[in-house]
């Protein structure tokens, strides 16, 4: 078992573009958050330095899309088994740079990695249509083309997902890419790339940056004309403002943004479902997850025993560093974050809401905070508009379905819904209802490489994952011949 100073050691630590490791004089410092430790320090790009990497993702865009199907979706599945190979590594990184129990991070390793076969799948599977148009006079051929160079903007709460998702579809489509990982968390997209390299990927189809200047090393890549497409996951503000950088030169993008998910449960739920469903929700990844419920809306007639369940579970986990055992609740990312989670649950008290476990920070090193229920919370309360993002299970009773549709799509976010009844016709009613793209109905966790991710309203554009994934990544090409 390699220890965690080994494991640094083998993480690079410098720009990869065209296929070389580049260190810079400007560096980054990551820490560990449950001890506030630094782990490394990593190179600083700066805006000539992303206009590299583009050029390198430039220089062979045309090759790698000309390169054959069969030939990129055997560099993927060698990354898929390569990522099965090095899975303890990688999770014990993920919990290192993020925090998350390393049971998690194994987790994020089956789930990042499995993008990876699921499209060295797709790869050898893009297919057009051929037919005669309606006059019998010409032939029309529909095919699909790799959009060209793409910009990744990922974030630091699944390190190696959030990377595995964009970057699998990409290169299966015949995409080249630049990718820039949360400064935050940049190990694990290294340490990643670093396996790529080992897969057989050619120099320059992926390209990583890490930069303590997000804004300032990313607008000149938008205003690049060679740049073609833009795929950010993160949070919403973030993402409106990229999405106007993006109208100059008419971006393509997809935007998987923030959520604000209600976790409906109806009188009629099985309750002992719904309470395991609840705390898969709610405390996967400290609660720092898109998909994570925000808002229990919960029939008035079984809020008190929802309540006193789910307490009863939150009151035996396990607080600590994501590598002791035992532990089920590791630190929140960084300070800001205990901040923001002691600003919401102080806001939901001082209006009404009743206290039933946690509530505060924790004095210890590194970030961490209490899981923590809440009930009763009412009306005009911040922690129902904005997203938690972090341990705290806010409940809200209703007394009749359609003021618990009303509550629940009382949000400009779009992303996931959780409902839990056994009525299959008010299940179905809520498919039709709910302004989601997604839905966990009588179930609390949704993802799946297999399966189209992506939010409406305000949770972004575009589906990852999933057959519609690869199209994020092609463009469609309509030809017309003579029909004879
Ligand atoms: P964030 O602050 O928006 O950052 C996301 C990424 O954007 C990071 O790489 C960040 O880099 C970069 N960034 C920040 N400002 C930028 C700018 N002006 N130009 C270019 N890049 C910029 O979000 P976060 O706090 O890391 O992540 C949490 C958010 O992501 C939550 O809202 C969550 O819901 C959302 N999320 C959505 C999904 C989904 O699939 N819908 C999945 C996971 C997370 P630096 O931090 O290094 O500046």
């Amino acid at each position: 078992m390699t220890t965690e100073k080994e494991l640094i050691q083998k993480v690079p630590t410098g720009l990869f573009i065209g296929g070389e490791w580049r260190q810079t004089d400007k560096r980054i410092d990551v820490t560990d958050p449950s001890t506030g430790a630094v782990l490394t320090s990593i190179a600083d790009a700066s805006a000539d330095d992303a206009t590299a990497a583009l050029d390198a993702a430039v220089a062979v865009q045309d090759e790698w899309a000309a390169t054959a199907p069969r030939t990129r979706s055997n560099i993927l599945r060698t990354a898929f088994d390569l990522m099965q190979e090095r899975r303890d590594e990688f999770a014990l990184l993920m919990t290192l740079e993020m925090g998350k129990p390393l049971s998690e991070s194994n987790g994020e390793v089956t789930y990042g990695g499995e993008f990876l076969r699921w499209f060295s799948e797709e790869a050898v599977r893009i297919t057009g249509r051929y037919g005669v148009n309606p006059e019998g006079t010409g032939r029309m051929t529909v095919s699909q083309h790799p959009v060209g160079p793409c910009y990744l903007i990922t974030p630091w709460n699944f390190p190696l997902a959030m990377a595995t998702r964009k970057i699998a579809p990409a290169l299966a489509a015949g995409c080249t890419v630049v990718i820039k990982p949360a400064s935050l968390t940049p190990l694990t997209t290294l340490y990643f790339a670093k396996l790529l390299e080992d897969a057989g990927l050619p120099a320059g189809v992926v390209n990583v940056i890490t930069t303590s200047s997000s804004g300032a090393v990313t607008e000149p890549l938008l205003n690049d004309s060679r740049l073609r497409k833009l795929s950010f996951t993160g949070s919403t503000p973030v993402g409106q403002k990229l999405i106007e950088q993006s109208a100059k030169n008419v971006l393509r993008t997809s935007m998987e943004l923030g959520g604000n998910a209600p976790f409906v449960v109806f009188e009629d739920a099985d309750l002992d479902a719904a309470v395991d469903g609840a705390i898969a929700a709610k405390f996967r990844n400290v609660g720092q997850a898109c998909t994570a419920a925000n808002r229990f809306i919960v029939h008035s007639s079984v809020a008190e025993e929802f309540a006193r369940r789910v307490t009863e579970r939150v009151k035996a986990f396990g607080l600590g560093r994501g590598t002791e055992d035992g532990v089920t609740i590791g630190p929140l990312i960084d300070d800001r974050a205990v901040t923001k989670a002691t600003e919401l649950v102080d806001d939901a008290v001082s209006k009404g809401a009743t206290l039933l476990t946690g509530g505060s920070a924790v004095d210890r090193d590194g970030s961490f905070y209490e899981p923590t229920v809440l009930t009763d919370v009412k009306k005009g309360s911040n922690i129902l508009r904005e997203e938690i993002f972090g341990p705290v299970l806010a409940i809200v009773p209703f007394d009749d379905e359609a003021d618990a549709v009303r509550l629940a799509n009382d949000t400009e976010y779009g992303l996931v819904s959780y409902v839990f009844t056994q009525d299959i016709a008010r299940g179905q009613r809520m498919i039709d209802k709910l302004q989601t793209g997604m839905m966990g109905l009588n179930v609390g966790v949704i993802s799946n490489a297999a399966a189209p991710f992506g939010g409406v309203k305000q949770s972004g554009i575009g589906r990852e994952g999933g057959f519609e994934g690869i199209h994020e990544y092609l463009s469609t090409k309509y030809t017309m011949t003579p029909a004879s």
